[in-house]
């Protein structure tokens, strides 16, 4: 070694290069590894965000997990370009538990934090146009339009693709922009900035100089000759009383509040030109400040105030525990009572329930007793809401958070107690895209890494949860009866073997009798059909041709409101047939009842009624929930028709009726839950009626009144239901008693599809076995968005089976087929414990 090295590693030993592994937001299996430039050695931190480039044109924000002095031996590290954040925004326990996701359900860490990041921590860019270095004008001829742009970037430095369209008057721009480019005229960049925008007010405030008492009487016989101006400030102050101090006096009032109350901009606008006033912003929270309501202090019933007792004792030694209980049992009290228990010990809170229509009510609800105190995170709030939770968290400003699904992402790294809330809802599952991940299973992880008690709960809990629980390894709490004077509701089921036939109405004359005298007592109804839009589909009289999407196998749904045909699978629409494709008839008519049928139906028969109808279709909007639950809840609205949305946790104190139309879909879907869904589905909007003193009602319809299933749901018989669901689960090899994996196989050809989903399933089998890889099988609806399915179901034993290893395995297989040429354009799409 030679003296010059020696000295040149002495010199720069505090010079130690420093790299980072990153996650990008990519559906890449690794972490990539970047140089940190020596200035921001000091500052990388495990969690924060940093730019980097990616490829040679993608420019994207990944988070730091692990730092490092190895450089990498496979390529050259590039540097990172900028770090985003003063603070990590992403916690240890976090990123151990996004791992985990990643390896349960068969996705890559990448795909996890995409989905655990809301977008606005991600970054935006877009492309902007400049003016070339190199360009003279007198070189290049140019057309009138491409003159006009580039006079605009001499004055403008440069411009999106937007602003060149509206310069310009043109729709398209790619020839222009393109011909420019040619001409050398210009360059293309990206601009890269963060999408988190904080929320700012205009405020106005009096100049520093005028701030003390004394100085503002100065300012006031300053202002003698002018009363107009003096008028002003003396309004001011009415919103801006004069204290002692003048940093008191130096907080300002929203320039808003001052416009309202009657002063001009102009007016304002002057005095700030005289030097009284300032303007400036303010950044404010998205989350306004809420008191909470008075005490709120429940005296509980035996019952209850067992059942609570019963739970803190089983999380001396347990760390999760099942509530079953009825609806109106009370519930929700004991999860109050909980939560201030845990709050009051310093730790943090999450609780989940299923999205939208139920968290209304219970966010209210909550909101009245914790106050600020309580972060929301969901689905309808904007990019920058979920930023603000976010961060409230990580600040501490919110130890409490309601959330849906992907609030178990949320930065908590104290959680004392985490709320599963109707613990067996389908929507705690996230279909699309990866990580297809199960929230509930997700937050009994959650408890486990951050040491915090779960407690699920539920009026009918899933199959799966009562079977851990009744098998000791959860405690299992029950609560058998409603609050107070409450019933549980009588239900009825009626044949009604015209139903679904063409030309029939869709109610039976019972119901309808039922339900005006229901609105003549001046009570509520709710009626439940899983189906929205008008009719299931439309057929031709003569031929029976029936008119199906463009893009998949299904048939599209006649929507009245919009009159049109839409795919419900890919949203493809198109315009109501006059004439049948098959045989050009006229008679084409509509088949079935949706919600909007439903709705036109009741018009018709029961005119007096006030109907509103919710499903997805009614609910778009941000606030259309909310408003039709309050017009529902103050009485305005006799009939509320609706999807599964109404089928959830609503509490409303005037429903004495419910009707239900889809039990026999329900129980005739072909899914190994088909049961278990169609039981909670009527048992949960069968608890919407009678929650209060009134007595409730409840008429199924069906043409199938003998199914045993009907019998346990008429019976409030949730074990009866679930003694013989677990007999069944056994005998056939489904969950709790085995593991499913499911492989979809996609291509464009349908051949190729089930060409290879027949070769993955072969190769699977030498591993596993045939017994434990059925298939491959077309789903019913076995074309989505021109996509052409097959699927391959795997089957574990829940004990003594390798579940890490098999998946890994499972990975390497499909690796495999995705190198083999004849199945190009293969997509495969894994779902572990599909729902
Ligand atoms: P669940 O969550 O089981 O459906 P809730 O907690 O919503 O039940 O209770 C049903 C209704 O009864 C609610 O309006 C609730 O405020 C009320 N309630 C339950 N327990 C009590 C109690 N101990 N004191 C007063 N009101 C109660
Ligand atoms: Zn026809
Ligand atoms: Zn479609």
């Amino acid at each position: 070694m030679s003296q010059l090295e020696l000295n040149t590693s002495s010199d720069h030993e505090e010079l130690i290069t420093r790299f980072v592994d990153v996650i990008l937001p990519v559906p890449l299996p690794k972490l990539f590894t970047y140089r940190v430039p020596f200035e921001l050695i000091e500052q990388v931190e495990v969690g924060s965000r940093v730019i980097v480039q990616f490829g040679k044109k993608k420019i994207l924000t990944a988070i730091i997990a692990r730092i490092h002095e190895d450089a990498p031996t496979a390529y050259e590290a590039k540097y990172i370009l900028e770090l985003l954040d003063d603070e990590p925004i992403v916690n240890h326990q976090q990123l151990k538990l996004f791992a985990w996701m990643a390896d349960y359900y068969m996705c890559n860490l990448g795909e996890v934090i995409n989905a655990a990041l809301p977008a606005g921590f991600k970054l935006s860019s877009q492309s902007r146009i400049q003016i070339h270095p190199d360009f003279e004008i007198e070189d290049v001829e140019l057309a009138a339009l491409e003159e006009l742009i580039i006079e605009h970037l001499s004055q403008e430095d440069s411009m999106t693709y937007d602003e060149v369209a509206t310069l310009t008057g043109r729709k398209s721009i790619a020839s222009l922009i393109k011909s420019l480019l040619g001409k050398q005229a210009i360059i293309l960049f990206e601009e890269v900035k963060e999408k988190y925008v904080p929320k700012r007010i205009r405020k106005i405030r009096l100049r520093y100089k005028y701030t003390t008492p004394d100085q503002l009487e100065e300012l006031m016989k300053l202002l003698e000759k002018k009363p107009k101006q003096l008028e002003v400030v003396l309004r001011y102050l009415q919103k801006a009383p004069v204290f002692e101090d003048p940093e008191v006096n130096h907080i300002g009032v929203e320039k808003a509040t001052l416009v309202a109350l009657g002063i001009s901009t102009s007016s304002l606008k002057t005095l700030v030109q005289k030097d009284v006033f300032e303007e400036y912003q303010e950044v404010i929270s998205r989350f306004p400040d809420v008191v909470p309501e008075k005490d709120h202090n429940v005296n509980f019933n035996q019952h209850q105030a067992q059942a609570l007792d019963e739970i803190i004792k089983c999380f001396e030694t347990k760390n999760i525990a099942l509530l079953h209980g009825v609806t109106g049992s009370g519930k929700t009290e004991l999860y109050i009572d909980l939560i201030k228990k845990a709050i009051e010990n310093g730790t943090q809170v999450l609780y989940l329930l299923p999205e939208i229509a139920l968290s209304t009510q219970i966010v209210t609800r909550l909101r009245k007793i914790f106050g600020d105190k309580m972060g929301i995170y969901h689905s309808r709030f904007s990019d920058n809401e979920r930023v603000e939770t976010w961060k409230g968290i990580i600040s501490g400003r919110f130890s409490f958070v309601v959330g849906v699904r992907s609030a178990v992402f949320l930065p908590f790294d104290n959680l004392g107690l985490v709320i599963v809330d109707e613990e067996h809802d389908s929507s705690y599952k996230q279909f699309e895209p990866s990580p297809r991940y199960q929230a509930r299973d997700v937050a009994l992880m959650l408890g486990q890494f951050q040491g915090a008690k779960v407690l699920l709960g539920s009026a009918t809990p899933s199959v799966e949860s009562y079977h851990h629980a009744q098998s000791g390894n959860w405690g299992l709490i029950r609560l058998t009866g409603r609050f107070g004077k409450a019933t549980l509701p009588q239900i009825n089921l009626v044949e009604n073997k015209s139903y679904g036939a063409p030309g029939s109405g869709a109610f039976s004359k019972e119901l309808l009798e039922v339900l005006a005298n229901t609105i003549s007592k001046n009570e509520q109804a709710i009626i439940f059909q899983n189906r929205r839009g008008y009719s299931p589909f439309m057929t031709c009289d003569d031929c029976n041709t029936v008119p199906m999407c463009e893009n998949c196998n299904v048939s599209l749904t006649y929507h009245y409101y919009s009159n049109e045909l839409r795919c419900h699978y890919c949203g493809y629409t198109q315009g109501v047939p006059t004439n049948c494709s098959g045989c050009g008839s006229r008679k084409i008519k509509t088949v079935g009842h949706g919600t909007e049928k439903i709705e036109e139906d009741l018009r018709i028969v029961l005119p007096q009624a006030i109907v509103e109808r919710m499903d997805y279709d009614t609910t778009r909007r941000k606030n259309s929930y909310e408003e039709i639950i309050a017009s529902f809840s103050s009485q305005k609205t006799n009939v509320l028709v609706g999807t599964q949305m109404v089928s959830k946790g609503l509490d409303f104190d005037n429903v004495s009726l419910v009707g239900v139309f889809d039990a026999d879909r329900m129980m005739s879907y072909p899914d190994f839950r088909a049961n278990e869904r169609a039981f909670q589905m009527m048992t949960q909007v069968s608890g919407r009626a009678g929650r209060k003193d009134k007595p409730g009602q409840v008429i199924i319809q069906t043409a199938n009144p003998k199914a045993e299933l009907l019998h346990w749901v008429i019976n409030h018989d949730y074990s009866g239901f679930l003694k013989r669901e677990l007999f069944e689960r056994k005998k056939y090899g489904y969950p709790p008693f085995a593991r499913i994996i499911k492989i979809t196989v996609k291509h464009a050809n349908r051949d190729v599809s089930n060409r290879a989903a027949t070769q993955l399933t072969k190769l699977l089998q030498v591993p596993f076995t045939k017994s434990r890889v059925l298939g491959p099988e077309e789903p019913i609806v076995n074309r989505i968005r021109n996509l052409h399915l097959t699927g391959i179901l795997l089957k574990f034993e829940r004990e003594a089976t390798n579940l890490k290893g098999a998946k890994v395995r499972i990975n390497q297989l499909i690796d495999h087929m995705r190198d083999k040429k004849d199945f190009k354009g293969c997509y495969y799409v894994v779902d572990v414990d599909p729902a």
